[in-house]
């Protein structure tokens, strides 16, 4: 029986549907792969489900028997893609299943950002609130406002729905290709990333973490951005130079930004976005709901049965660069 070592959140219920199929040793609890034990289940594992824990292609030396990786997200920049090809070791990921509660959290980044949501909730909560709000602590409009997405993928596609359709926002987009689908439902127009830094009063980058968006978002970038434009992230840090945007906020160019994600996490306590009035800062909560974390667990315990199983999984990474050996067609599922 195949091997799989567990260290994702999978609930009890789904821990137990793995074991039908494959021995499973369950290391839910532990914070790092480096851990002595957990490196010795390793050591002889198929398979390994797991979330964002740091893959070294050092600790691919340590696990000569793994075939398949079924990671409990969508974003994967923190694997050796080349290194697990090269070993023959399928990724998988979690698509599809969190990109509306991700669009949510994106979503009530603009709307708490630009209403101010946070810094006036914990005015009342002070007992400062003595007499009515004034235009020291107005917010701004974010219904028929320029929302500009940089990256219009899964995610961000679903942004800019709710931006087009809830919201009555007009619709840029930045990336290599063009979108026509959602060109025709969304009004929506694709321009160079520069020309929506500098036309758009919302910005909401959602591409993922590669060399090329590494600090896509640099000081020269913000520096195009209209004074009291927004700026959220929820894809991941490293795509915004932290520093230069810590400065950037200083001097007003974005006005303010919604973050979920950051270059260090957990964000370090003496981060100066902490406590800045114009940053709202959320814990990495991009699909954190009860529905979404579960359904990520299930696609990861689905992905990792059919791949152990020689079946194409459900959403795999790298199955071109393996040349996959197991059955194309997927009649289980
Ligand atoms: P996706 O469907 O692959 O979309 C990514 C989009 O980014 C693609 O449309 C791609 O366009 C575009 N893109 C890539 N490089 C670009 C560049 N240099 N400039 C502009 N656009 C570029 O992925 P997704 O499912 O929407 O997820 C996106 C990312 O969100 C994930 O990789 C993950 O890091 C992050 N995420 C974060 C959370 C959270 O908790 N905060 C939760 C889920 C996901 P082309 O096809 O034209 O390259």
């Amino acid at each position: 029986m195949k091997r799989v070592v567990v260290c994702g959140r999978l609930s009890d219920e789904q821990l137990a549907e793995l074991s039908n199929d494959f021995m499973v040793e369950d290391f839910r609890q532990v914070h790092s792969l480096e851990e002595k034990d957990i490196r010795c289940a390793l050591a002889s594992a198929q398979g390994l489900i797991t979330a964002s824990l740091p893959i070294t292609p050092e600790l691919l030396d340590a696990m000569p028997m793994l075939e398949v990786i079924a990671t409990v997200s969508v974003g994967y920049d923190n694997y050796p893609l080349e290194a697990l090809s090269r070993r023959g070791i399928l990724l998988c990921n979690t698509p599809d299943v969190l990109t509306e509660t991700t669009a949510d959290t994106g979503f009530a980044l603009m709307l708490a950002t630009a209403r101010r949501v946070v810094e006036l909730a914990d005015l009342v909560s002070r007992g400062e609130w003595k007499k009515s709000i004034g235009p020291e602590h107005f917010g701004r409009d974010v219904h028929g406002k320029t929302l500009g997405m940089v990256g219009l993928g899964r995610i961000g596609a679903a942004v800019a729905r709710r931006g087009a359709l809830g919201f009555g926002m007009r619709i840029l987009y930045a990336q290599a290709s063009s979108k026509p689908g959602l060109e025709t439902e969304l009004g929506a127009r694709r321009c160079e990333l520069d020309r929506l830094l500098e036309a758009s009063d919302f910005v909401c980058v959602t591409v993922p973490l590669t060399s090329e968006t590494e600090h896509l978002i640099g000081a020269r970038e913000l520096a195009l951005m209209k004074p009291d434009a927004i700026l959220v992230n929820i894809a991941r840090g490293q795509v915004i130079d932290e520093t230069a945007l810590i400065d950037a906020l200083k001097w007003g160019r974005p006005g303010a930004v919604g973050l979920d994600v950051y270059e260090k996490e957990p964000l370090p306590a003496d981060s100066p976005l902490i406590g800045m009035p114009n940053v709202v800062a959320l814990p990495h909560i991009g699909s954190a709901t009860h529905e979404t974390r579960h359904a990520m667990a299930q696609r990861a315990v689905d992905n990792m049965r059919l791949a152990l199983k020689g079946r194409r999984p459900i959403s795999p990474v790298n199955i071109e660069q393996l040349r996959w050996a197991g059955s194309e067609a997927n009649d289980e599922e």
